[in-house]
């Protein structure tokens, strides 16, 4: 088995060869492998037939308008492509991410995609599987990087969303539209009941998530109940873009992502380190319990990770910088 970088993962096998989340023009000979909906992952979901879950699909047809045939699959499903077995399983990242693992004679390798190891009020964590190889993300792979408790971070969303109200303010998010909109909108129908206007877009996500058995509420913008709900101020508001929110109020704007633990968002009123990444720490747990002889590692802190994967006795690089095919043969490494 070899492995190289092609804007993601490209894997080659005797004379078979799977692209996962790959960005490059590999003209059709590769099985495409997509782990999950967001936009950096799906580069070339339009070439030939991908590999994906059904809510992926799903997604992105409720996304991007995607009409084309895949092979559409269930979360745990085995699929035999030449002398390997690619084998889905839950990432914890949004709904229908999958992590990917190549079965074959020679081991088993797991390419991670985004990975969240902590359940979340919207998704369950990953799962580890014992693998030879592994290729894992590494956008938060720097140990800067410990998110607080989801509970702690949650618990602060909601005392800002009451301290907004009680002041006369609409409190309003920006949040990523695949994932992070449905787990605010998940975390104000639980904790506090407070009507939720979405966007159209948000809302398009939404019915996804909730087809797939995810209870969530909320009133798409434009709609009379959203309008007045609006004017009035008692709710809050969730779209993946600011916009002039139709109200006599001040709203007051927040972004959650995992980039708040370090950067100043200044244009915001509140940030919230919410993630839908493993952090530093879970991003190590992960790859010890995946116990492998070789990481590679991508994207984000790639080399920092793979330096500190090391020295805690992998076997381990970054993948962009390993540049061409590297062997990854039984006792060569
Ligand atoms: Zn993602």
């Amino acid at each position: 088995m070899k492995v190289s970088y092609k804007g993601g993962a490209l894997v080659a096998y005797k004379d078979t060869l799977m692209a996962f989340d790959a960005a490059e023009d590999l003209s059709g000979k590769a099985l495409r492998c997509i782990t999950h909906a967001h936009a950096d992952h799906i580069m070339r979901v339009n070439e030939s037939n991908p590999l994906m879950t059904v809510e992926t699909f799903e997604l992105l047809r409720a996304i991007r308008g995607l009409e084309r045939r895949a092979n559409v699959v269930e979360l745990g499903a085995v699929v035999k492509v030449g002398p390997a077995r690619i084998r889905t399983m839950n990432a914890g990242h949004i709904l229908g991410s999958c992590q990917y693992a190549v079965e074959c004679d020679e081991g088993t390798l797991l390419f991670s995609g985004d990975i969240n190891v902590h359940d979340t009020l919207v998704t369950r964590a990953a799962e580890p599987i014992h693998a030879d190889f592994m290729v894992v993300e590494a956008t938060y792979g720097e140990p800067s990087f410990i998110f607080p408790d989801r509970e702690v971070v949650y618990s602060k969303i909601v005392k800002w969303i009451c301290d907004c109200i009680k002041d006369g303010s609409l409190p309003a998010f920006k949040a990523y539209l695949v994932g992070k909109s449905q787990e605010l909108i998940k975390l104000v129908n639980e904790y506090l009941g407070i009507p939720v206007v979405v966007s159209g877009a948000v809302a398009r996500v939404c019915e996804v998530y909730k087809k797939f058995g995810l209870g969530l509420s909320y009133f798409c913008m434009g709609s009379a109940d959203a309008d007045e709900l609006l004017r009035s101020g008692e709710c809050v508001y969730v779209g993946n873009r600011r916009v002039d929110v139709p109200t006599s109020r001040t709203v007051k704007w927040a972004i959650a992502t995992g980039w708040a633990l370090k950067y100043r968002f200044e244009l915001y009123d509140a940030t919230f380190p919410l993630s839908s990444h493993a952090d530093f720490k879970g991003l190590i747990e992960h790859v010890e319990a995946c116990m492998p002889r070789v990481v590679y590692t991508m994207h984000g802190y790639s080399m920092q990770l793979a330096r500190i994967l090391e020295r805690r006795g992998f076997v381990a690089a970054a993948l962009e910088s390993a540049g061409t095919l590297a062997p990854l043969t039984r006792g060569e490494m």
